[in-house]
């Protein structure tokens, strides 16, 4: 681990009553994209992305939230912090894009070899939703598999930020089937209707006062804030899924809603073959 370089802060711009901008001379490389672990001497160490990068001047811009940024927003022009990183993978589009494309065209090369030798290749398929909007553009791909894109769910949406391109388009009705005491409640779905774990739990949409306490195999419970105890026995909630791809290998069919009518039921064929 290399030592915080320590250095006097040179400009502190207020951006907002609680944003401040700070630069600072750090001869380091930094790339948009990457952070700073910044040494408040006394208080604390903390990251931060570098938001301006002007030679050997680099910048933070910061808001005031616990003790380590109110600390640093006390600080004046020519208080000393330590400046330690760069921190972080830079990852430009560019490069993504070229590297996809590469990919994506050695695939289609091999697919002319075999058509060459007389054997017909209907579906060209590969790419994922992290890539879907350049594989998508590779002439002779018949198919993108972004099946999380197109779904939305909390992994793709919330971890890969992708809830600002697309909306939640699948999602798992449950039915209250028992109401204990006021404030919990059971319901029929459980892991076996609905993955949980690692990518994210399930979420209640339109439901305030909903939270879910766990899944059981066939079941999950549900705990009720006051706003929430009118729930009944047979009502519905709708919930935005944690990972798209695990819950919809265990259900038979897709019922496609539009304008809140059913318009189609797609079966599920490939449900419980292998992959
Ligand atoms: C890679 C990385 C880059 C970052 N870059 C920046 C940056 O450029 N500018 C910046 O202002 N912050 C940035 N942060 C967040 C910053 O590091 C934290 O705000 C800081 O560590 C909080 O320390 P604290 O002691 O002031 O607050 P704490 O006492 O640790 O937190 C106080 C309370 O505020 C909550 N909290 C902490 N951070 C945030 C937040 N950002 N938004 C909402 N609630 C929060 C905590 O959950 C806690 O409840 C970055 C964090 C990471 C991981």
């Amino acid at each position: 681990m290399n030592s915080p370089y320590v250095t006097p802060i040179l400009k502190s711009t207020d951006e907002a009553y609680d944003i401040k901008t700070f630069t600072f001379y750090y001869p380091g490389k930094i790339e948009p994209g990457q952070f700073f672990m910044i040494w408040i001497p006394g208080v604390d160490e903390i990251p931060m992305s570098v938001s301006l990068i002007h030679d050997q001047v680099k910048g933070i811009t910061f808001r005031k939230i616990g003790d380590a940024t109110t600390a640093l927003y006390n600080l004046k022009k020519g208080d000393r912090i330590g400046v330690r990183g760069p921190y972080g993978t830079v990852w430009p589009l560019e490069e993504k894009m070229r590297q996809s494309h590469e990919a994506m065209n050695r695939m289609v090369d091999t697919v002319r070899l075999i058509e060459r030798d007389g054997i017909p290749v209907k579906i060209v398929s590969g790419g994922g939703s992290g890539t879907y909007m350049t594989s998508g553009l590779v002439k002779g791909m018949t198919e993108v598999q972004a099946g999380g894109a197109c779904f939305l769910d909390r992994f793709y949406g919330e971890e890969c930020h992708m809830e600002d391109e697309f909306e939640y388009a699948l999602t798992v009705v449950s039915t209250i089937t028992s109401r204990p005491i006021p404030e919990r409640a059971i319901m029929d779905a459980g892991f076996k209707t609905m993955s949980d774990g690692e990518s994210g739990n399930p979420l209640p949409m339109n439901r305030p006062g909903i939270t879910l306490k766990y899944l059981s195999a066939e079941h999950g419970n549900l705990e009720l804030e006051p706003e929430a105890q009118g729930l009944a026995i047979g009502d519905r909630v709708e919930w935005k899924l944690g990972y798209s791809d695990t819950t919809t290998f265990l259900h038979n069919h897709f019922v496609g809603l539009r304008n809140d009518r059913v318009v189609a039921v797609i079966p599920l064929l490939a449900r419980g073959l292998l992959t």
